[in-house]
């Protein structure tokens, strides 16, 4: 493929064009195991500079990767097919913050935890909270349909969405969606770019619905002996109607690394149940918190704690923020990899789920966690291993394969959060069957040159290991 440097020098200036390989090396991986080299990273500041480079890429049909911050775990920014990386992060702007409105406009290349820090000034957050918020863009956050702990009450980012500017693959730009919190007019566009993985086009700028700053907020914790005391805890709390702003699982895996890189001393358990509730009202907070209690002690819990304390607050929950990083301290030479790892399954089913990931982990010689945003059904888990091992790899492949298979019989999904990009491509080829072919006409419509993002969701490549080098050493 060549690709005219100086044409695209010429449209974003000198500076935001690279393609020396130190550089290149920088954009060929995210946070999954899969690294592949792009052409050439491209930084544009403009709406118009984006079309411009669009345009060029439709005409020579050369594949454009739009990228935020990197931190997708499935190899969705990881440029398959080479090409151009489009660098969204110079498009940083918040445009306007209209309280009244409850809406706030921005540019994609905004941090989510920046754009809260503007948004706490008038009394005001943007609901998805994902752990990686402190790096995270808006743009990103759009491009995979990212939630968070707070998903639980707020949902994901798909229903933080009002509407979006977007430039086309032929470098049209398009204005989809509204300002409003309903919207009845026609096919629901710019909830189809949500969770798109920057196939359909670019975003340029995006409407989000923004909410009030609760008065009020606590926070309880339970241990439980059996994963099924915990998982029938989780369920029950959902069904009985109170609304929880948290509901987090950690499984003892994730309770030992935890313990392992930070000291915290949680206790040896099967599981810890972290709830949180938050609202105007502290009677009406207070009210919910005791009913998760009385819920926790019906199902066995433990050593129930509850507290409005700030500082008691950040203490409870700091193992589960800081939880990913801290696996690689699980056991000696084992490290984490973001393999098979946000599943979400019928709230019934979490405690099987977890129960059958640990036994597959087990046949396959790897170690797998379980932990997460379980109050949405959401099931994070990692594979621990030996990643310079072959063999290893090998076995988190079949691991990967039968989790996924045991997910769908339970009527659940391969990505609750963090999108398919090609890690999960087959399971979410096997999972959405019905649906494939419309997915394929609706890119074909869209992007008939098939240069967004291209061999990503329903075009991925079947092994996901074989589809790229590693970004690990693997040497036996
Ligand atoms: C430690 C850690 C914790 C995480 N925790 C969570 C969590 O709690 N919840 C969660 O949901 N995710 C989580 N993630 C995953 C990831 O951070 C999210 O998916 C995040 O939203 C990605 O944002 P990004 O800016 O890094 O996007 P990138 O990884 O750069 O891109 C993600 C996708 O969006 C597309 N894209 C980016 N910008 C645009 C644009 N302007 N227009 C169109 N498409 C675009 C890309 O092409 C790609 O397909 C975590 C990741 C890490 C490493």
């Amino acid at each position: 493929m060549k690709i005219d440097i100086p044409k695209l020098k010429q449209i974003v200036g000198e500076g935001n064009v690279r393609d020396n390989i130190a550089d290149l090396y920088v954009y060929a991986s995210d946070a999954s195991v899969h690294s592949k080299l792009p052409d050439v990273v491209v930084r544009p500041s403009s709406t118009k500079e984006v079309q411009e480079v669009v345009r060029y890429a439709n005409k020579n049909k050369i594949p454009v990767v739009a990228r935020g911050a990197g931190s997708g775990m499935s190899g969705q920014t990881v440029p398959l097919s080479g090409g151009i990386i489009l660098d969204m992060k110079k498009m940083d702007k918040i445009i306007d913050i209209r309280s009244q409105d409850l809406l706030c406009k921005v540019q994609p290349g905004v941090i989510n935890d920046e754009l809260n820090r503007v948004l706490k000034s008038y009394g005001f957050f943007f609901p998805p909270t994902p752990s990686s918020g402190r790096i995270c863009t808006i743009g990103g956050m759009i491009g995979t349909n990212a939630s968070g702990n707070r998903s639980v009450k707020y949902g994901a980012t798909r229903d933080a969405v009002l509407g979006m500017k977007v430039v086309l693959a032929n470098g049209d730009l398009v204005t989809l969606g509204s300002n409003t919190k309903v919207d009845s007019s026609g096919y629901q566009l710019a909830r189809l770019i949500v969770g798109s993985e920057g196939t359909l086009g670019i975003v340029v700028e995006a409407t989000l619905r923004i909410s009030p700053v609760p008065k009020y907020r606590a926070m309880g914790v339970a241990n439980f002996a059996t994963l099924r005391d915990a998982g029938n805890m989780i369920s029950e709390t959902i069904a009985s109607g109170v609304t929880p702003s948290m509901l987090e699982l950690m499984d003892n895996v994730a309770i030992t690394a935890v313990n392992n890189a930070q000291n915290l001393g949680l206790p040896d358990v099967a599981a810890i149940v972290i709830f949180e509730c938050n609202g105007m009202v502290k009677e009406a907070v207070d009210y919910e918190i005791n009913q998760i209690k009385e819920i926790s002690k019906s199902n066995h819990g433990t050593g129930i704690k509850v507290t409005d304390d700030p500082d008691e607050m950040v203490r409870i929950y700091n193992g589960r923020k800081k939880l990913f990083p801290s696996l690689s301290k699980y056991a000696e030479g084992l490290y984490t990899t973001a393999l098979a790892d946000d599943m979400a399954v019928p709230m019934s089913k979490i405690a099987d789920t977890v129960q059958k990931i640990h036994e597959i982990a087990k046949k396959n010689n790897v170690v797998m966690s379980a932990y997460g945003h379980c109050g949405a059904g959401l099931i994070h888990t990692k594979i621990l291993m030996d990643t310079t091992k072959k063999a290893q790899w090998q076995g988190a492949k079949r691991a990967v394969k039968e989790v996924y298979e045991y997910v769908q019989s339970m009527g659940g999904t391969t990505s609750g959060e963090h999108g398919i990009g090609f890690s999960k491509g087959q399971s979410f080829k096997e999972e959405k069957q019905d649906s494939l072919a419309m997915m394929k006409a609706i890119k074909k419509a869209l992007d008939p040159n098939n240069i967004l993002n291209p061999n990503k969701l329903m075009d991925s490549p079947d092994d996901w290991l074989t589809a790229t080098p590693l970004r690990y050493q693997v040497s036996a």
